[in-house]
C-alpha cells in the first residue's frame, strides 16, 4: 500500500473543518487539523506535509501572515487559500504572498477536492519509501532534502550549518576529518582558527543522535586530529 499524502488543514470554524476533514479522509488523505496560524507553523516545523489548506481569517496571526512565514522557509510546499466570497483583495493578497490557489467560501466540495489533488500532483512530497535522500545510522534518520531528522527522542529540524557538517560526515564515513577541514568547509574559516564552535557543534550532534552523548558511538573525537563519523559501530 502506498503512503497517503499528509495534508494540513488550518481552519478555526469547527463545522467547516469537520466537513473538509471527512471528505479529505474519504479521498484517502492523512489530515492534520489545527485551528490557528501559530499551531500551523509549529506543526510544519516537525511534521512532513504535502499540502496546506489555509483559511484566511484566523484568530491570532491571519492566513496571509502564515502564508508569508511558510514561504520564507519553504518555497515549494503548495498552499490552497480559503477566502471569503467575492473578496478580490483577499484573493490577490493571498496569491501575492505565495498561495498557489484559492477558493472562495462557500465552495463546491467536488471542486475543492479537485483543486487539492491538482496541487498535490505538483507537490514535491513523496512517501518515505520512495525518498532516496534519507541517511540512516543507528536509530536515526536524516532527510537530506527537508533537513528533518528522526531520532529516538523525536523529530527535529536541523539548521543549515548542522546539515553542512552532517553532509561532510556522511560523505566521509569512518574517516578522520581534521578540525581544519571541518572549520573550513562548514564555516569557511581558515584552518588554523582557534575556536570552540566546532566542539560545541559536535556536542550538539551527540545530544541529538547518540544514545548516551557522554560515550558517543557515531561521532568520535580523534585526539589531536579531529573527528570521525561511524555509521555502523560494532
Ligand atoms: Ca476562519
Amino acid at each position: 500500500m502506498t503512503e497517503k499524502p499528509p495534508v494540513l488543514l488550518v481552519e478555526d470554524e469547527p463545522h467547516i473543518a469537520l466537513g473538509l476533514i471527512y471528505n479529505l479522509q474519504e479521498e484517502g488523505y492523512r489530515v492534520s487539523h489545527v485551528e490557528s496560524g501559530e499551531e500551523a507553523l509549529r506543526h510544519l516545523q516537525h511534521t512532513p506535509c504535502a499540502l496546506v489548506i489555509l483559511d484566511l481569517m484566523l484568530p491570532g496571526i491571519d492566513g496571509l501572515e502564515v502564508c508569508r512565514q511558510i514561504r520564507a522557509r519553504n518555497t515549494r510546499l503548495p498552499i490552497l487559500m480559503l477566502t471569503a466570497r467575492g473578496n478580490d483583495e483577499d484573493r490577490i493578497a493571498g496569491l501575492s504572498e505565495g498561495a498557489d490557489d484559492y477558493l472562495s467560501k462557500p465552495f463546491n466540495l467536488k471542486e475543492f477536492l479537485l483543486r487539492v489533488s491538482a496541487l498535490l500532483r505538483r507537490s514535491s512530497w513523496q512517501p518515505e519509501t520512495e525518498r532516496r535522500n534519507l541517511v540512516r545510522f543507528g536509530e536515526n534518520r536524516v532527510d537530506l532534502d527537508t533537513h528533518q531528522a528522526e531520532t529516538r527522542s523525536g523529530q527535529l529540524q536541523l539548521t543549515d550549518l548542522e546539515m553542512k557538517m552532517l553532509n561532510l560526515f556522511f560523505d566521509n564515513p569512518d574517516k578522520v576529518l581534521a578540525r581544519g577541514t571541518l572549520l573550513e568547509t562548514v564555516w569557511g574559516m581558515a584552518p588554523d582558527t582557534e575556536t570552540r564552535t566546532l566542539d560545541n557543534f559536535i556536542v550538539r550532534l551527540r545530544k541529538y543522535f547518540e544514545i548516551d552523548p557522554s560515550t558517543p558511538r557515531h561521532f568520535l573525537t580523534v585526539r589531536g586530529r579531529g573527528y570521525r563519523f561511524i555509521p555502523d559501530p560494532r
